[in-house]
């Protein structure tokens, strides 16, 4: 069967880097973000990943992959990992650090987005790692009336034709939909490529637009108000048992046995 021309969308956010042990800031409202590395959300790198792996590995009729973020002017190095790792071009949605969109404001963005671009295909992160949303796939995929698909293991396109493969628990789900539809990514997706140094060079080339949440007509108002953030409780240190008997009398002191 003819293959239907991919014109795919990836949705791609800058956060604190995954290494990086988050600190609570002193008025717990958030975490502290000054200073701190950044990377692409990990799940998005899956994304970007399968989106070129249809073109080049899987020879699909990819026309056109875009890359879009919104964050501050930071989120253009994101960008940039994205069209280094093969994105064709992307676009930046100018949105202040201290004010973040929720996933609800997200989701309008893109589909504004998608709209304009005349995407058929859109690959999110299952999550984002800094807020642990889980969200805006979802809620992208109801303002667009699409078919969704999310925690994807494996993805197979065939003409209009997508199967999904999803991680669900102990197990995988199938599931057939026909594009245009949202995919969120899931870890065994593939392996996100490295960007090659030559690539990263002709990244700088390549194209990123701007756009404001204005020019999209979105409302961006906030109708969450975070009202505190915590770490987690100190681990207690660990003891040793001499012995198996040991262990035993230990478990049974605490209750355990
Ligand atoms: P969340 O619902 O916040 O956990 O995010 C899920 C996915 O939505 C992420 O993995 C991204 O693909 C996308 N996303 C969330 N926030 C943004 C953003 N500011 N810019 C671009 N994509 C985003």
């Amino acid at each position: 069967m003819s293959s239907s021309k991919l014109r795919i969308l990836v949705p791609v956010k800058r956060v604190i880097d995954y290494a990086v042990k988050p600190r609570v800031k002193a008025n717990k409202t958030g975490v502290e973000t000054s200073g701190v590395k950044h990377s692409m959300n990990p799940f998005d790198e899956l994304s970007v990943e399968e989106a070129v792996s249809l073109r080049d590995k899987r020879k699909l009729p990819v026309e056109d992959i875009v890359a879009v973020s919104a964050g501050p002017a930071k989120a253009v190095e994101t960008l940039r990992t994205a069209m280094a790792m093969g994105a064709d071009r992307s676009i930046h949605v100018e949105v202040a650090e201290d004010k973040p969109l929720e996933p609800l404001g997200v989701a309008k963005m893109l589909k504004a987005i998608a709209e304009q671009e005349k995407s058929n295909l859109i690959f999110l992160g299952k999550q984002a790692i800094d807020d642990d949303s889980g969200q805006t796939g979802q809620m992208l995929a109801g303002l667009l009336n699409w078919p969704q698909a999310t925690q994807a293991s494996e993805v197979t396109i065939s003409g209009e034709d997508v199967t999904v493969e999803r991680e669900v628990d102990g197990g995988t789900e199938t599931l057939k939909a026909k594009l245009p539809m949202i995919i969120t990514t899931d870890l065994r997706l593939n392996e996100p490529r490295y960007a090659s140094l030559p690539n990263i060079m002709k990244a700088k080339k390549k194209k990123v637009d701007k756009k404001t949440l204005q020019d999209l007509g979105i409302d961006s108002e906030p109708r969450l108000k975070t009202v505190k953030v915590e770490e987690p409780p100190a681990r207690q240190g660990g003891g040793k048992v001499e012995d198996v008997d040991g262990m035993i009398s230990k478990l049974k002191e605490l209750g355990a046995l």
